[in-house]
């Protein structure tokens, strides 16, 4: 096992993995910028390294800064948490060059899934059930590109292959607006991602997002966690996340579950990855894959018993997974609210100093939160400053419990979404479970204030 390992990431997460390591009494190095100098997983830290100012290009995104803070410190792994350079495949590389333990797959799986034409071919290779549409890169020929759109049926996506975080995307209706949409779709991916490979989806119309959890070891063993329903978002942000997925029978996500094994076993992947897929009329479409750990694997978590952040250190230590398919249990019911800091329906930051914070508790909550009173929220990075997770025997145990969590939470100084999240718990097709990837704008769109 590491002795030491440096997290290169900030906010809930850094502390998460702070807090995986210590258990594991695996010394963690933080690193931070000049807005993070005062987070107190910094204070508490046994050792700390400020690797630039606030500007994240210019600190979490800094290459050398981060390896050169591993070396001076003798850290022997790096875990890169998620966004910022977490699946870069260039920094996975330059990590394992300069003689440090990646924490997430290989440089090359990470290429793959990164590049979302190679990973669709590998998923319907792997027989993944995926969005139908254009086998690979469109051509350049307008009139094989209409036969395509043609033979896939309207309404159709165009996606640039390189894109990423809901950019690099074009709906067409109809076939006069198809090529047109095609090249411009081509010039934005072209300057945005460096790279104007464009492809054509069929385009669901109200497709819930449903993601499947993974963990792998280097010896080709992989079981999968179950499901989450990440359906409630917002400018395709995730806000509200469970699991199980409501209303979805056992047999169908057992079925799904086998497939992204396979293909992790196929692809040689280890550590923690997240398969996701839109579901629309009792279908699953995998459109793509998350190569490192997600905000919401606290539901899981709940729901199985295991930990996804320590599972992740010891597969890349070279340990086996400790656990089989049989031995992976679901258990009740957990659901996470994503507490931003944020105005609640205008949804615009709102980063300032939090003179209150009181977290809540009770039993079946948890708090992964690196906050507290007179915390300043800095205005450079996601307005994300943690997560409430609840869990319950069943899904109204867990959103009972939530809505209790919700009302003792004080968040003073700053706006929060906590009140949006209060009115969506008791939302009355919320409550139902299955709403779509439209429902929250939708909702929004009524309840603006
Ligand atoms: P990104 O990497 O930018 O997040 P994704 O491929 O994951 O891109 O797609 C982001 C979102 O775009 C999805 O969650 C969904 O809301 C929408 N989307 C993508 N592909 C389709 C499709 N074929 N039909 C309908 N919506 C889609």
């Amino acid at each position: 096992m590491f002795k030491k390992i440096l997290v290169a990431n900030r906010g809930e997460i850094a502390l998460r993995i702070q807090r995986a390591c210590r258990e594991l009494g695996i010394k963690a190095v933080m690193v931070y910028s000049e807005a993070d100098r005062e987070a107190k997983y910094v204070k508490l830290a046994e050792e700390a390294v400020c690797i630039g100012p606030a500007a994240s290009a210019l600190s979490y995104l800094n290459m050398p800064a981060i390896i050169s803070a591993a070396e001076v410190t003798d850290a022997e792994a790096i875990h890169p948490g998620y966004g910022f350079l977490s699946e870069n495949a260039d920094f996975a590389e330059r990590v394992e060059k300069s003689g440090f333990q990646f924490i997430g797959p290989t440089p090359e799986s990470i290429r793959i899934m990164g590049d979302k034409v190679s990973a669709k071919q590998a998923m319907i290779k792997a027989g993944v059930p995926c969005v139908p549409g254009s086998e690979g890169e469109l051509p350049d020929d307008p009139a094989q590109v209409r036969r395509i759109a043609k033979a896939v049926g309207y309404p159709v996506i165009i996606k640039a292959a390189g894109g990423g975080g809901g950019r690099g995307m074009r709906v067409v209706h109809t076939e006069a607006a198809l090529i047109n949409a095609v090249s411009m779709t081509k010039a934005e991916a072209a300057s945005a991602f460096g790279n104007p490979a464009v492809y054509m989806e069929k385009f669901l119309q109200n497709p819930r997002h449903i993601e499947i959890q993974v963990l792998a070891d280097k010896y080709k063993n992989a079981v999968y966690l179950g499901e989450r329903d990440c359906s409630m978002q917002r400018r395709h942000q995730k806000i509200i996340e469970e699991a199980p997925a409501p209303g979805i029978a056992r047999k169908q996500i057992e079925r799904l579950g086998e497939r992204c094994v396979a293909a992790c076993k196929k692809i040689g992947y280890r550590g923690a990855g997240t398969f996701e897929f839109l579901y629309e009329d009792g279908e699953f479409y995998f459109i793509e894959m998350n190569t490192r750990v997600q905000v919401e694997h606290p539901v899981t978590e709940m729901i199985t018993g295991v930990d996804i952040v320590k599972t992740q250190i010891m597969v890349a230590a070279g340990e086996k997974l400790p656990f089989t398919q049989r031995q992976i249990q679901i258990r009740g019911h957990a659901i996470e609210c994503r507490v931003n800091a944020e105005d609640p329906y205008k949804c615009i930051p709102s980063p300032g100093r939090i003179t209150m914070w009181h977290a809540p508790g009770g039993p079946g909550i948890r708090v992964d939160s690196h906050i507290y009173s007179n915390y300043f929220v800095p205005p450079h990075y996601d307005s994300m400053i943690g997560k409430i997770i609840a869990h319950g025997d069943t899904r109204e145990q867990a959103l009972a419990r939530m809505l209790t969590a919700l009302s003792e939470t004080v968040v003073e100084g700053i706006s929060s979404n906590i009140p949006l999240h209060r009115e969506l718990l008791v939302d009355a097709k919320f409550m139902t479970g299955g709403t779509n990837i439209h429902y929250l704008e939708e909702w929004l769109s009524h309840h603006q204030r």
